[in-house]
């Protein structure tokens, strides 16, 4: 059988490439070395912010408007909730360019946000004390989606629209071969029109890019009073003086969650990821946490060990291999803040493969590299 579309890494790009395309109704496969969602990529560890108000860039805010309608379409879909929106609130030194380009996004954006003092962050969120001469941008829209239940979510309705699966098994080569490619996995050979690479950290087994693989930990706490909850302490993306961010995700019941952001070190391939956790993981954490909300700074509980696949710019990946290669898409490294686009990112890889206009403008994302 020769397939429309094959995805090689159903995480969260490749799960949701695999529902628009089969929505489209294209005859597509997916196949994961793993069993999706599961812990050993970069889509685990039970939440992740979703926000607007973007110090990262305008340039994403296409991507993220359409991303926030396709999950609540398939919320729709699936009558499943995926969006908690619970505010997020960003938080920097007062005259930083962290919290500059936070607002300079979110009035772009148009979004409903508000610049809160440290004592009027205290007054709406009690848990949470400022240091002197920091400012809280609460993105009120903004919040937290659970990763495992989107992954799961987007694969099994991309099976009810004819989507099939491959689970465990290991795709070891991607060639273009004429007008199709071959996929060659451990167990057999298979054909496909279109190819959609979303293999995350493990990408740079099947193309040659400039991307750093970046170990990084989530550690969680037990919180020491009522006042870490979802509704009353959302979540935080926190920028010291120094320049060091770090994020962190209320209590869903298995304590607060905290990371620090781009200070892991670099693992040279993701087979290669060191796996155990120390007290080094943890207590750079803790101390964020016990700074910036005591009250959830309390018993430690545990630590996951995660990847991020930094591209040199920081930026997603979603184009052609090459700039120019139609027959093989290459899907987004997402350089550590692209779960909340996946949903965006997935659809527009499907309109690449499936010869559709993009829905969003893709120029910000294309590839720059020679494949040497
Ligand atoms: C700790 C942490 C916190 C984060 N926090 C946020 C946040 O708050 N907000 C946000 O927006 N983003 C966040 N991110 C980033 C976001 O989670 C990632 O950008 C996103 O999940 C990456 O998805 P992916 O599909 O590219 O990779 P993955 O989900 O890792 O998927 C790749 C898949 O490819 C499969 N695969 C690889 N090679 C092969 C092969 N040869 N054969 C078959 N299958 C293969 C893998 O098994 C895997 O399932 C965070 C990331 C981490 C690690």
């Amino acid at each position: 059988m020769i397939f429309d579309v094959i995805i090689v890494g159903l995480g969260a790009s490749g799960s949701s490439a695999l529902y628009h395309v089969a929505r489209s109704g294209a005859k597509v496969l997916g196949i994961d070395q793993f069993v999706p969602p599961h812990h050993f990529g970069s889509t685990h560890s039970e939440s992740r912010i979703y926000r607007k108000a973007y110090f990262e860039g305008t340039q994403y805010l296409p991507l993220l408007n359409r991303a926030y309608s396709l999950w609540s379409s398939l919320e729709n879909e699936s009558s499943t909730t995926l969006m908690y929106p619970v505010g997020c609130l960003t938080i920097g030194p007062s005259d930083s360019s962290f919290i500059k380009q936070a607002q300079t996004c979110a009035k772009e954006a148009n979004i409903n946000y508000l610049l809160l003092s440290p004592n009027e962050a205290q007054k709406r969120y009690p848990a949470y004390q400022l240091p002197d001469n920091y400012k809280a941008l609460l993105d009120i829209d903004a919040g937290y989606i659970q990763p495992e239940i989107c992954v799961q979510t987007y694969l099994r309705y991309a099976s009810i629209h004819g989507a099939k699966c491959l689970f465990g098994n290991t795709v070891t080569s991607c060639v273009a071969s004429g007008n199709q490619v071959k996929i060659i996995t451990d167990s057999q050979t298979l054909v496909s029109n279109k190819v959609i690479l979303t293999a995350g950290a493990w990408i740079r087994d099947f193309v040659s890019i400039p991307m750093e693989i970046e170990r990084v930990t989530n550690s969680w706490f037990q919180p020491n009073g009522p006042n870490c909850t979802p509704s009353n302490c959302p979540p935080f993306i926190f920028c010291d003086d120094q320049g060091n961010h770090s994020y962190g995700c209320p209590d869903l019941g298995a304590g607060f969650k905290v990371g620090l952001h781009h200070k892991g070190p670099t693992v040279s391939h993701p087979d290669n990821l060191d796996r155990i956790t120390t007290l080094y993981d943890v207590d750079p954490v803790h101390r964020v946490l016990a700074n910036l909300i005591p009250e959830a700074a309390g018993k430690y509980l545990k630590t996951s060990v995660c990847m991020y696949s930094n591209l040199p710019d920081h930026l997603y990946l979603i184009d052609y291999l090459e700039g120019n290669n139609p027959n093989i898409i290459v899907g987004s490294a997402c350089s550590g803040h692209g779960f909340k686009a996946s949903s965006a990112v997935g659809e527009s890889l499907a309109s690449l493969a499936l010869e559709h206009p993009p829905p969003v403008d893709l120029s910000s994302f294309s590839w720059k590299w020679n494949n040497g």
